[in-house]
C-alpha cells in the first residue's frame, strides 16, 4: 500500500518541507487548530498551482487566525442537542453518534474544528455503552448516523461491533456513516473494513468530496468497493470560495460522483466555524449557481442547497425558488410563465 510509505503530515514544520506552507503565521494556526494531509492528498496537490483546490482544503492558511464576530466554536449547535456525551440528537427519527475525535485529515473550513484533533478523545467503552443505551430507550430514532471525528478511523473490529451493536436496536431501520476516508486515505478503504459495515440493516455512506481532483483512480476504487458490497453511496460537498465557488467546477464533480455510482445530496452553505471567513461565498452566490446547474446538469446529479441554522434548528434547503409572484414559475433561464394550481 502506498500510503504506508510516508507519514502524514502533521506540523507547520512539516509543511514548510514540502513547500507548501512557508508563512510563519502557519505555526499560529497549527497551534489553535488541528492539521493533518495524508500522503495520498499530498500527492494530488499540484505545486505549482498556487490555487490548488485540495491544497486550499487542507493546508493552514494565515486568514484562520481572524474570527468574525458572527463565528461561533459551535457554529451549528451540536452542544445544545447533545443529551449524552458522543449523541446529537435534534431530529426525532435519527441521532448523531461520533464514537471517534479523529479524523484522517483536517479540512480547513470543518465546522466541528473546535471539537476534533488528535487530541481529542475517543468514547470510551462505558461513554459508548451510554451513548447506545440512550439508542435503544429512545424508540422515536429510526436512523444512526456515525460522524465525528471519521468513523472509519476506527479499526475493522471496532467498527464492525459498533454496527452490529447499532443494527440489533430494533427500531433503527437503517445506519449512516459519513466519511473522508475514501478520498482521504483509500487505502484505509480494505475488504475488512467493508466486510465491518455489514449488517442485517441497510447501511449507507455519505462521502464527503468537494472537488473533481479529489476522485483519484485510488479514491474511485475505494468508492467503486463500497457500492460492490451493496452499500449506497452519497455525496456531501461545502461551497467553498476558491476551491468549487464556479458551475463548471461544480458540474465536473458532481457529473464524476454520479460516473462513480454516488449521488450528489447536500451542497452546504459554508457554516460559520471559526477562521472560515475566507471560505464563505453569500448564499445568493451558492443560488446563482444552482440555477445554472439546474439548466444544464441532470438532475441525478443535482444535490439540494442546504444551510444549517446557526444555533441547532436545523438544515433548510435554501433554494432557489423557481415559484415567482402569484400564478407565475421561473424557468432555470429566468423567463417566466404562468402557472395556475388550482
Ligand atoms: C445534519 C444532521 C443530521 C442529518 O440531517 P439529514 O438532513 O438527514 O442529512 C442529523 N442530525 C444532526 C444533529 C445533524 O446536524
Amino acid at each position: 500500500m502506498d500510503s504506508g510509505r510516508r507519514t502524514t503530515i502533521r506540523t507547520a514544520g512539516d509543511l514548510a518541507r514540502e513547500g507548501l506552507a512557508a508563512d510563519p503565521a502557519i505555526e499560529a494556526v497549527a497551534a489553535r487548530y488541528a492539521i493533518a494531509v495524508t500522503p495520498h492528498v499530498l500527492d494530488l496537490i499540484d505545486r505549482a498551482d498556487p490555487a490548488d483546490p485540495l491544497a486550499r482544503q487542507y493546508v493552514p492558511d494565515a486568514r484562520e487566525l481572524t474570527t468574525m464576530p458572527e463565528e461561533r466554536a459551535d457554529p451549528i449547535g451540536d452542544d445544545t442537542h447533545s443529551p449524552v456525551k458522543g449523541i446529537v440528537h435534534r431530529y426525532p427519527d435519527r441521532a448523531l453518534l461520533k464514537p471517534a475525535h479523529a479524523c484522517a485529515v483536517y479540512c480547513r473550513f470543518c465546522f466541528r474544528r473546535e471539537m476534533v484533533g488528535p487530541g481529542g478523545e475517543a468514547l470510551d467503552a462505558a461513554e459508548l455503552a451510554c451513548a447506545l443505551d440512550y439508542i435503544r430507550a429512545t424508540p422515536t430514532i429510526r436512523e444512526v448516523i456515525l460522524t465525528g471525528g471519521d468513523p472509519l478511523v476506527l479499526s475493522a473490529r471496532r467498527l464492525g461491533d459498533l454496527v452490529r451493536d447499532i443494527a440489533a436496536i430494533e427500531h433503527v431501520d437503517w445506519i449512516r456513516l459519513h466519511t473522508r476516508i475514501p478520498v482521504a486515505d483509500p487505502a484505509r478503504v480494505t475488504d475488512e473494513l467493508v466486510g465491518a459495515l455489514k449488517a442485517d440493516k441497510a447501511v449507507w455512506v455519505a462521502v464527503h468530496v468537494n472537488h473533481a481532483n479529489e476522485m483519484s483512480a485510488d479514491a474511485r476504487a475505494a468508492c467503486a468497493k463500497l457500492v460492490d458490497a451493496g452499500i449506497p453511496l452519497v455525496g456531501q460537498t461545502v461551497l467553498l470560495k476558491g476551491v468549487n465557488d464556479d458551475a463548471a467546477t461544480l458540474d465536473t464533480l458532481f457529473r464524476t460522483l454520479v460516473k462513480n455510482r454516488i449521488k450528489p445530496y447536500y451542497l452546504h452553505h459554508g457554516d460559520l466555524a471559526p477562521g472560515t471567513a475566507h471560505f464563505r461565498t453569500t448564499i445568493a452566490q451558492g443560488q446563482t449557481l444552482m440555477r445554472e446547474l439546474r439548466a444544464t446538469l441532470s438532475g441525478l446529479a443535482q444535490p439540494v442547497y442546504v444551510l444549517d441554522i446557526p444555533g441547532g434548528a436545523g438544515k433548510v434547503p435554501v433554494g432557489p425558488n423557481y415559484l415567482a409572484d402569484e400564478g407565475t414559475v421561473e424557468d432555470p433561464r429566468g423567463r417566466r410563465h404562468s402557472y395556475s394550481s388550482n
